[in-house]
């Protein structure tokens, strides 16, 4: 079958290549992937940038962790997911002995393995998981809005993290795909919701197009000018998603004292921080990264409930062997979530922005 591989730890070592169907163990399922998405994360790795090195002793590696497809062989000792259903996945793996993986936070074991990133993946025609990772899709929520909930999911972990509260004066910078539905999700908690990029015209249209009613572009105004202009105050919460370290630092300028500021991005600086201002205003610095089953849980739910709004956040459709274009088109931020469709291998394709 075709798969997106990494193959070697240096930039650049992707490429589309034929690798055996890989077979499930006796709690594993095998499913056929009908849609997944590229994530930054894949862009990351693709580029061999700091923070994936933890990859190299895996390679080669299929790419791929946000994805749903439908069942077609499931383990001896799988019972709560039978050959048929379509399911989407928790991509992190945790070694099942562990405090973390007994109290039921998998994301904390420091044996986990990823799907996609350390251990095989989506982008390809079929992907081997853990039976416990998956969850069932209703009828009615179609696998390409269904491949949205891994970030989705991100993204609801993120908000929790920041425990913001209705009315509250939200920033979330960056407006990639999780930085997009941060500030969705932090909207639908009644947050006033300001979301701002740099560069970045494309996808802050789009955002504005997912529904998201404040957006600001940095590259015309500072973001204390932009927070001036929109609420005339300090903000309660803000939640980086860029990747870019002086953001956080800016986002600490523009929050209130005792406000949060949330780090979801996958920073390769580190950030100067003067300690004395920081204490002294008293603000709540956070990390949030991964997700949670319970957050899990809850992403699936805003998509059946909201799948034909946050559906705007696919922009392109592939097929698996044309991911290269996918690449591509995120490098020059030409595009917010692109999905691969493994079973249109020998098509062309389409773009569709909904
Ligand atoms: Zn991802
Ligand atoms: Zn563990």
């Amino acid at each position: 079958m075709l798969a997106i591989r990494m193959l070697e730890a240096r930039f650049g070592a992707s490429a589309a290549v034929e690798v055996d169907a890989p077979v499930p163990g006796p709690r594993d399922v095998l499913v056929a992937v009908q849609a997944v998405g590229i994530c930054g994360s894949d862009l990351h790795a693709v580029a061999w940038e700091d923070g994936y090195h933890f990859m190299a002793d895996r390679l080669p590696v299929t790419l791929g962790h946000e994805f749903a497809g439908i069942v077609v062989r499931a383990g001896d000792a799988v019972a709560d997911i039978a050959v048929g259903d379509r399911v989407t996945c928790w991509p992190t793996v945790g070694c099942a002995d562990c405090e973390a993986c007994s109290t039921g936070r998998p994301q904390d074991c420091q044996g986990r393995t990823v799907i996609g990133l350390s251990r095989d993946g989506a982008m390809a025609e079929q992907v081997v998981v853990p039976a416990a990772n998956c969850f069932a899709l209703a009828d009615d929520l179609g696998s390409a809005v269904a491949a949205l909930a891994e970030p989705l999911s991100v993204a609801v972990h993120a908000v929790n993290v920041a425990a913001c509260r209705q009315g509250d004066r939200v920033v979330v910078l960056g407006p990639g795909p999780i930085g997009v539905a941060i500030a969705w999700v932090a909207q639908q908690r009644g947050c006033d919701v300001l979301l701002a990029g740099l560069d970045d015209d494309v996808r802050l249209a789009a955002a504005s197009d997912c529904g998201i009613g404040s957006v600001a572009d940095l590259s015309a105004v500072t973001l204390s000018e932009a927070v001036q202009g929109r609420f005339g105050a300090p903000v309660d919460c803000v939640i980086e998603a860029t990747g870019a370290a002086q953001s956080v630092a800016d986002g600490l300028a523009v929050t209130r004292s005792s406000g949060t500021v949330v780090v979801a991005g996958i920073h390769k600086q580190t950030l100067p921080l003067n300690l004395i201002d920081f204490v002294r205003a008293k603000k709540q610095l956070r990390a949030a990264h991964d997700t949670t089953r319970a957050a899990f849980s809850e992403a699936i739910g805003l998509l059946n409930r909201h799948g034909a709004s946050l559906e705007g956040l696919i922009t392109h459709r592939l097929p698996l062997a044309r991911a290269d274009e996918g690449f591509a088109l995120l490098r020059r931020k030409e595009a917010m979530k692109v999905l691969l469709l493994p079973d249109q291998a020998a098509q062309g394709g389409s773009r569709a922005c909904v």
